[in-house]
C-alpha cells in the first residue's frame, strides 16, 4: 500500500494510475476503522478499482470542540487494517495540507432546508464542514465511484448535491449500514461506549426496527412516539425520531411522493456520546 501525506504526490500517483487505464474508487474516513470503512473498501477493492482511502479528522465539521478533542484516533491499528483489506494507496494528509493558510479553501455550497434540518438543525456549521472537505478533497481526487455510507444518510445526499455542483464525472454510491451482531450501527464513536453502554444503545436499533415493523399499520405519531419512549426507558436522550423521504431528507409529512423510499432517522445520546441511525421502513 502507498502513502502519501501531501497534494501533490497523491495528485502526480493518481495521475499514472489513470493514465494505465484503471479506475479510481476513493473511500473517504475520518479513521478510526471499522467494518463500516472495510465493507465499503473490499466493495471497491473486489469491482476492481484502484482503491484510495483517506484518513483526515476534518476540525471544521465539528460543531463541538470535546467531540473533535475526544474523537478516536489510531492510526497503527488503521494501517494495519487497511493493508489487510487490499487499499492500494492511503491519504493522510494534516491539517495545513487541507486548509493551508496561503490559500483560500472556504467553499459555499446553498444546502437549502438540507443544512437546516435534523443533523443540520442540532449541529449548526457541521455539513458547511463536510462540504468543505469533501469539495477540496474531491478537486484533488476526481475518482471514478466513491464510497460513502447510508449511515450517513443525510451526508449522502449533500454529497450527491455537491458532485452535481462541481460537474465532475464521479459516480456515488451509497452503502448499507454495517451493524453489529446486536444491532448497533458500526461508528467511530462506539469506542468511547462502555460494553455497558454499548447494550443501552441497542435500544436505537430495536427503535427503527419496531417502527420498521408496525410501519404499515400504525400512524407516524404513534410509531414515534414509541421510539422516543423505548429509547428514553433505557436512558438515552433522543434528539430527534423522523420519517423522511430517503432522497431529499423531507419529512414524509410534507411530501406524499416518495421515490427515495421512506427511511426513519434518528439521533440519541448515550451518556456523553451522540449516535445516529437509520433504516429504510418501505
Ligand atoms: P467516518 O469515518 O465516520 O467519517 O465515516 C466515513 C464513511 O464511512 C462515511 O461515508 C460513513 O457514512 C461511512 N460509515 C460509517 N459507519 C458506517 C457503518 N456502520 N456502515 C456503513 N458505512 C459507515
Amino acid at each position: 500500500m502507498f502513502l502519501y501525506k501531501t497534494i501533490p504526490g497523491l495528485v502526480r500517483y493518481l495521475e499514472e494510475i489513470r493514465a494505465a487505464g484503471d479506475t479510481i474508487g476513493f473511500v473517504p474516513t475520518m479513521g478510526a476503522l471499522h467494518e463500516g470503512h472495510g465493507s465499503m473498501i473490499r466493495h471497491s477493492v473486489s469491482e476492481g478499482h484502484h482503491t484510495l482511502v483517506s484518513i483526515f479528522v476534518n476540525p471544521t465539521q465539528f460543531d463541538n470542540q470535546e467531540d473533535l478533542h475526544k474523537y478516536p484516533r489510531n492510526i497503527t491499528r488503521d494501517l494495519e487494517f487497511l493493508h489487510d483489506l487490499g487499499c492500494h494507496v492511503l491519504f493522510l494528509p494534516d491539517e495545513k495540507e487541507i486548509y493551508p493558510e496561503t490559500e483560500s479553501v472556504s467553499s459555499k455550497m446553498d444546502l437549502g432546508a438540507l443544512g437546516t434540518t435534523l443533523e443540520g438543525a442540532f449541529r449548526p456549521g457541521h455539513f458547511d464542514g463536510v462540504v468543505q472537505v469533501m469539495e477540496r478533497l474531491l478537486w484533488i481526487t476526481e475518482p471514478d465511484f466513491l464510497f460513502m455510507g447510508e449511515k450517513d444518510l443525510q451526508q449522502l445526499t449533500i454529497i450527491r448535491k455537491l458532485i452535481k455542483k462541481m460537474g465532475i464525472n464521479t459516480a456515488l454510491k451509497g452503502m448499507p449500514v454495517v451493524r453489529e451482531e446486536s444491532g448497533l450501527a458500526l461508528s467511530s464513536r462506539n469506542e468511547r461506549l462502555s460494553a455497558e453502554q454499548k447494550k443501552k444503545a441497542v435500544a436505537i436499533f430495536k427503535a427503527l426496527e419496531d417502527a420498521r415493523k408496525n410501519f404499515d399499520s400504525s400512524s407516524e405519531e404513534d410509531l414515534r412516539n414509541q421510539a422516543v419512549f423505548g429509547m428514553e426507558s433505557e436512558g438515552l436522550k433522543v434528539e430527534y425520531f423522523e420519517f423522511v423521504n430517503g432522497d431529499t431528507m423531507e419529512s414524509i409529512d410534507s411530501n406524499g411522493f416518495n421515490s427515495g423510499g421512506v427511511f426513519a432517522v434518528v439521533a440519541a445520546w448515550c451518556d456523553q456520546v451522540r449516535l445516529i441511525d437509520n433504516m429504510r421502513m418501505s
